[in-house]
């Protein structure tokens, strides 16, 4: 491993607590170190307190920052001298614990301190760096695993057996290390969790934890343990079977009591790793590294037996329930990794960043599994040791604490026409409903469109079939399945009267407004019905429905056309439980088609003022996308789950409608 360490940065520097961000970050940039919230560090500084008084002041990494991306106000000032004592302590519940370091802050608004302060305090070190290293844990987790880390790291280390964090680990520490540190001691290994390294200043703690890691992974590679096998295997080729998927997520979904997106991953590693032979033996033994189990659970499911899955969960909280302190609340016992010898790596969780951060911790589980076996063999710990730290009482109590959740969280919406106007806003009220989407658009530039992980922009010209189904097959691999759909895409030609409406134009508005949106349902239909909370379907209207204008005989043909699909959809429909509904927006202007010349010009031509014209309605109001798409939304929710084939309409009050 080689240290990213740069000397013109750390200059620029200003202190030692910019020096502790640093290099937090450097340790963040690597993965093969830390992923995702794993990992701490923390720096001793001497302050002066407000009476003048001199004070050691431990700066720990604050729960809910990332290494990577750590700032100074991530880490919390803690009284050193405090924290020290209560690792003298016989014991020490969790939740003590953590109000005990909350009333040492000596900063109020700072994060709560990371649950191994006490065992950064008592490292008699200025800065001190944890790691859950791959190459550490690699070594660890075999059956000869403390000999092994003995012989590779000598008296350079002192080796913890496997302890609990929190107050129980920090103890243990307090009372071993001291005794067992010798004059080459540069750092700490704790058996099947990860590695401290430390130093007087910054350079030093980072260097030595390179240092550290690199001797592990020669160690590997002088075992033959390093190479990962060959990804000889091929990518399946074959499209995927998206009712197979979308099935799969609904099963899942039902068993953890909420919708959950599911991402498909097939890459060359994730495939030659679920056709490996000992598959069974060696994917079912626990994660690398314990805190992985709050987002993995202890195990990944294998293939696709849902109801043995979670029995066997159901077995394993049964019999380990009695090893918890207080009484405990089983957690879902659905999965949140698959792996699947035909499918490949499957994740789900309540965001697409939930299943992108699952795939980078199970990447790493894979290839630490993979080369331990060749080290020996793979020796995760033992389900119990995995059970406290899934059911510990600090995870327990932020069950009990959790706030409502946002409206559609893990389900997922397809929104047409999403580059712009109303399907832009659409995108964003369920974006803001923690809905994952799928927005389509002829716009090349709908792929660069949202900058969020919840929003997969796909180009689409939704005219074409093929178009489609390859739109809705990466949307389907990449979310799970479909939960809403908002038909929102149309053309809106030039005036032209009956008498020189010629047939292109015709075809052409038919084409997009209405055939378009036959082919969407029809397709959607079977993914709709797997719909965890039921299907969903809004169609964007048009008061010309209602109220059609003259020269407008395609586009209110086409519109009152599909205002009849949507009718005997829902009739269709209903037994599967999808329902449908029709919004009717009028002069919507906010929408790529009408630039400030054109409203300028319709205003003049109908004698009002910009604003009159805008607000040209019974109710005098202006209606903007953002309107259209929150009622969109809405229909999508619980106030309209006993309502389907409504037409509503969203024009400011409209004589000719009314
Ligand atoms: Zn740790």
């Amino acid at each position: 491993m080689i240290s990213r360490w740069n000397e013109v940065q750390a200059a620029a520097c200003t202190d030692e607590l910019d020096l502790r961000v640093y290099s937090s970050q450097l340790l963040g940039a690597e993965p093969a170190l830390v992923l995702h919230g794993g990992g701490n560090t923390s720096v001793k500084l001497r302050q002066t307190n407000l009476f003048g008084e001199v004070e050691d002041i431990l700066y720990v990494k604050g729960s809910g920052w990332d290494l990577a991306s750590i700032q100074r106000p991530g880490f919390t000032p803690l009284r050193l001298e405090y924290l020290r004592r209560l690792a003298g302590l016989e014991q020490l519940s969790d939740t003590q614990m953590v109000n005990e370091l909350k009333g040492q802050q000596t900063l109020a608004s700072a994060p709560a301190a990371s649950v191994e302060a006490i065992l950064h305090a008592i490292l008699p070190y200025t800065y001190v760096d944890h790691t859950h290293a791959d190459a550490l844990l690699c070594l660890s987790n075999t059956p000869d695993g403390e000999a092994l880390v003995r012989a590779v790291f000598g008296d350079l280390v002192v080796v913890i057996p496997y302890v609990m964090p929190g107050f129980d680990l920090a103890r243990e520490v307090a009372r071993r290390f001291p005794k067992e540190a010798g004059p080459n001691c540069i750092g700490m290994v704790l058996m099947n969790h990860g590695l401290f390294s430390f130093g007087a200043d910054a350079r030093t703690s980072y260097e030595r934890m390179i240092q550290l890691v690199s001797m592990a992974e020669d160690a590997l590679k002088a075992r033959a343990a390093w190479e990962l096998p060959r990804t000889s295997a091929t990518l399946p080729t074959a499209r995927v079977d998206l009712l197979e998927l979308a099935n799969l997520r609904a099963r899942v979904s039902e068993a953890a009591g909420s919708p959950m997106l599911m991402r498909l991953w097939q890459e060359p590693r994730e495939m030659a790793f679920v056709a490996r032979a000992d598959l069974a033996s060696i994917s079912q033994q626990g994660p690398a590294t314990p805190d992985h189990v709050i987002r993995t659970k202890r195990l990944p499911m294998l293939g696709q037996n849902l109801d043995a899955y979670a029995a066997d969960y159901r077995g394993y909280f049964e019999h380990n329930q009695s090893r918890a302190r207080n009484p405990v609340e089983m957690l879902d016992p659905a999965p949140r990794v698959i792996l699947d010898p035909e499918l490949g790596l499957l994740t789900l969780g309540k965001s697409a960043s939930d299943c992108q951060i699952l795939a980078d911790i199970y990447r790493h589980s894979m290839d630490i599994m993979q080369r331990a076996e060749r080290l020996g063999g793979w020796r995760a710990l033992s389900e119990g040791d995995i059970f406290d730290v899934e059911y510990w009482e600090l995870e327990q109590a932020k069950l009990r604490h959790k706030g409502s959740k946002p409206l559609f969280q893990g389900e997922i919406a397809l929104v047409t026409g999403a580059a712009s106007g109303i399907g832009r806003a659409c995108v964003q009220s369920l974006l803001a409903r923690g809905a994952a989407v799928m927005a389509l658009d002829l716009n090349p530039a709908i792929g660069q469109g949202f900058s969020h992980p919840n929003v997969l922009g796909l180009e689409c010209d939704i005219t074409d079939q093929t178009q489609l189904d390859a739109a809705l097959e990466t949307g389907v691999r990449h979310f799970g399945g479909l939960d809403m759909l908002i038909l929102n895409a149309g053309i809106f030609p030039e005036a032209r009267p009956i008498a020189e409406l010629d047939d292109d134009l015709w075809h052409r508005v038919m084409q997009v407004n209405l055939d378009a949106n036959l082919r969407l349902l029809r397709s959607c239909h079977p993914l709709l019905k797997l719909a965890p909370n039921q299907g969903r379907v809004v169609i964007i209207g048009s008061r010309n429905v209602a109220a059609p204008g003259p020269g407008a005989a395609a586009y209110s043909a086409s519109k009152a056309a599909l205002s009849q699909l949507m009718r005997v959809a829902a009739l269709e429909w209903a037994r599967d439980g999808i329902r449908l509904n029709e919004l009717h927006p009028d002069a919507v202007f906010d929408t790529g088609i009408w630039t400030p010349e054109v409203l300028e010009s319709r205003a003049r031509h109908y004698g009002l003022s910009l604003e009159g014209y805008k607000t040209r309605n019974l109710l005098k109001v202006e209606i903007t996308s953002r309107d259209v798409a929150e009622l969109a939304a809405e229909m999508c929710g619980p106030l309209f789950a006993r309502t389907t084939a409504a037409q509503v309409p969203i024009d400011g009050g409209n004589d000719r409608v009314i």
